[in-house]
């Protein structure tokens, strides 16, 4: 019997407000000064009233159109009745039945076993905005002791995207979330923090097993909740897919029969395993209804296209236009724009400046990002900035200088940048192909002066070359190169070889 995995994901993510959703507190991330961010609206007491922060509102729509998703033109707010102590109103803020954006979709490039690769188009069922619920800190040590909560988090305003049950591997799944935290922080609407809980996922997982008689049958819905990082989800899934499948061959219980409720299960990093919270939860156990304090959302055109009109390109359109507006392969165009938003437009700025995106893009995929990772630098930090790449790179494509002199003066910009640290003016790149004699020599006279003493030189090489040993050559190039300081080498190759006729 072989099966099909099935998963859907429901990701909670903090919007980047200065304050919460309903309150003019603050969202900082203040784990050690706990319940100093709260006020009557978000303690929940009595007679406080919420009002919608518009700020937030404008995020949750921006996010929703990177998503495609349609924005509704009419949107409310409904109580989810639930007690626990991190939520001291009793019910969270959040949206039932009428959320503000729904059918969308985000494409995830797959790989295959055998390596092929293609793309998986993951629909988004819908995106609602709601209030987080405050912190519980439990007394781990199992002796029973005191329970606390911090209520700074409480309020916070947040996106729950909710997807189709469209991701069919554990790998897809953490691909997926990527190139969404990806998208959060291109738009910006997200620092997609995990370890401050910024980015918060529940993986919903079965499995479709294949009857001998051509008939499917699914294993119970399992929801898997508050996985905190993209390896806990992959480790999470792959677990559960091994667990069920297990069980199914053991007990035979399918979806729907008696013991065969959705069930909700935690995960435990530290076992690799996941384990039970509660059988069975619905909608209906909420009693949802519309929130009385607060008035319905209305979006009109004109504020669709106003926030349109504020956002940036989103990767995945983008790395379709650095296939086309610069020729990069795919992998180049991934490799940059999976940098992030900055890294993208460091490469576009210096690509524009010298001309040549393919000569940029080698540069930036390998020199820059090699000196940003070991100076643990963002590209922000970087101390030559793209109009000074582009110039140099230019130089190049100018045939003014070769690409290995355009190493050494790359390198001395650095190290002249980790003495003084003053960033280098593109000026710099002049001065320093002078003082070094780095030039490209067009003249023609001084090469071929220099060709005939090396050939007189090294009659024997001439004569390994003549009989097919075409490493001799380098020898020769060599020795041309350093009596003619700055001449181009694939000139001298050429001139070499003709000379040797
Ligand atoms: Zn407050």
């Amino acid at each position: 019997m072989s099966y099909d995995v099935i998963i859907g994901l429901e990701v909670h993510v903090q919007l980047q407000t200065q304050t919460k959703i309903f309150c003019g507190c603050s969202t900082a991330f203040n784990p050690d000064h706990p319940n100093v961010q709260t006020c009557p609206v978000c303690l929940g007491l009595p007679g406080a009233l919420p009002v919608l922060n518009r700020h937030g509102f404008q995020l949750a729509v921006k996010t929703a159109l990177g998503l495609n998703c349609q924005i509704a033109s009419f949107t409310k707010w409904d109580r989810k009745q639930y007690f626990y102590p991190d939520l001291p109103k009793g019910y969270q803020i959040s949206q039932f039945d009428l959320p503000f954006s729904h059918d969308g979709h985000v494409d995830v490039e797959t790989t295959s076993e055998s390596g092929d690769k293609s793309i998986r188009r993951v629909r988004i069922l819908r995106a609602h905005m709601e209030e987080d619920a405050g912190k519980n800190m439990h007394d781990e040590s199992g002796r029973g002791r005191d329970s606390k909560v911090d209520l700074n988090r409480a309020g916070t305003p947040l996106v729950e995207i909710v997807t189709q049950p469209d991701l069919r591997s554990a790998e897809e799944a953490r691909r997926f979330l990527e190139e969404l935290k990806l998208l959060l922080t291109y738009l910006g609407v997200s620092d997609c923090n995990m370890q401050e809980g910024s980015l918060r996922c529940d993986a919903n997982v079965n499995l479709h097993i294949h009857q001998p008689d051509g008939s499917r049958v699914a294993t119970p819905i399992v929801e898997v909740k508050n996985l905190n990082s993209f390896r806990f989800t992959e480790q999470a899934i792959l677990f559960e897919v091994q667990r069920q499948w297990d069980e199914f061959q053991r007990t035979g219980i399918k979806l729907g029969d008696k013991g065969g409720h959705k069930a909700t299960r935690g995960y435990n990093p530290d076992r690799g395993e996941t384990y039970i919270l509660r059988e069975k939860e619905e909608a209906a156990d909420y009693r949802y209804f519309p929130d009385p304090d607060l008035v319905p959302v209305l979006v009109t055109e004109t504020q669709l296209a106003a926030i349109r009109s504020e956002m940036c390109e989103p990767p995945a359109p983008r790395r379709e236009r650095f296939h086309a507006d610069y020729q990069l392969t795919p992998y180049d165009a991934a490799v940059i724009i999976d940098q992030g938003r900055l890294f993208a437009d460091y490469f576009e700025a210096v690509a524009k400046t010298c001309g040549d995106g393919k000569q940029a893009a080698n540069w930036i995929t390998q020199d820059v990002l090699r000196e940003t990772k070991q100076r643990d630098q963002s590209i922000a930090e970087f101390a030559i900035r793209p109009e000074v790449l582009g110039t140099l790179l230019g130089q190049i494509n100018q045939k003014r200088i070769t690409i290995k002199s355009a190493r050494e003066v790359f390198g001395d910009l650095l190290t002249e940048f980790d003495e003084t640290a003053a960033i280098p003016a593109a000026s710099r790149i002049d001065e320093i192909v002078t003082t070094k004699g780095l030039a490209i020599v067009e003249d023609t006279g001084a090469i071929d002066a220099a060709i005939t003493a090396v050939l007189g030189r090294n009659a024997k090489a001439v004569a390994d070359f003549k009989e097919g040993n075409q490493k001799a050559i380098g020898a020769l190039i060599g020795q041309v190169m350093r009596e003619v300081k700055g001449a181009d080498p694939q000139t001298v190759r050429e001139k070499i070889i003709a000379a040797m006729q």
